[in-house]
Order: C-alpha cells, then sequence, then structure tokens
C-alpha cells in the first residue's frame, strides 16, 4: 500500500481517481477510492495534489525496485 485516505474527510469526488496517470486507483462500494494497482504506483503525487479534502497521504519510505 502507497497511499493512506483519510475516509473521515474523503467526499468521493473522484478527483484522484480521474487525475491518477498510472490509474491506479478505483472507486470502491463504499465511494472511498482504494489502490487497484499499487504495484503501478511510482509516488508522483498527483492524486495528492489534486484532492481537494487534503485527504491523501503518501507512505514512507518509497518502494525501490
Ligand atoms: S502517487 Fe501518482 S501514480 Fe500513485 S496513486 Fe497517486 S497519482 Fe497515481
Ligand atoms: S480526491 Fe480526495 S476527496 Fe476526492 S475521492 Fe479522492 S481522496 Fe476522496
Amino acid at each position: 500500500m502507497n497511499l493512506s485516505f483519510n475516509q473521515e474527510s474523503c467526499t468521493g469526488c473522484g478527483a484522484c481517481v480521474k487525475y491518477c496517470p498510472g490509474h491506479v486507483l478505483e472507486m470502491g462500494p463504499e465511494g472511498i477510492p482504494y489502490e487497484r494497482y499499487p504495484d503501478d504506483c511510482w509516488y508522483c503525487g498527483v492524486c495528492q495534489v489534486e484532492c481537494p479534502q487534503d485527504c491523501i497521504t503518501l507512505l514512507f519510505p518509497y518502494l525501490i525496485r
């Protein structure tokens, strides 16, 4: 898992899913995004920047592949 979502403040707007260039994220059944393809994340931070609620945190340490 590369990200954490603050489920309290997520409104389910879908911006993170829409703007992730790697198509890593999908909306879950409860309207909260999750990492559908975590191995495709390269920590670009776009999801974090685009989230209007500031509820995405990139988790450290970075995974080295
Ligand atoms: S850090 Fe980048 S690649 Fe990873 S989920 Fe967010 S937008 Fe997608
Ligand atoms: S951009 Fe933020 S508020 Fe919108 S669905 Fe993603 S995590 Fe939730």
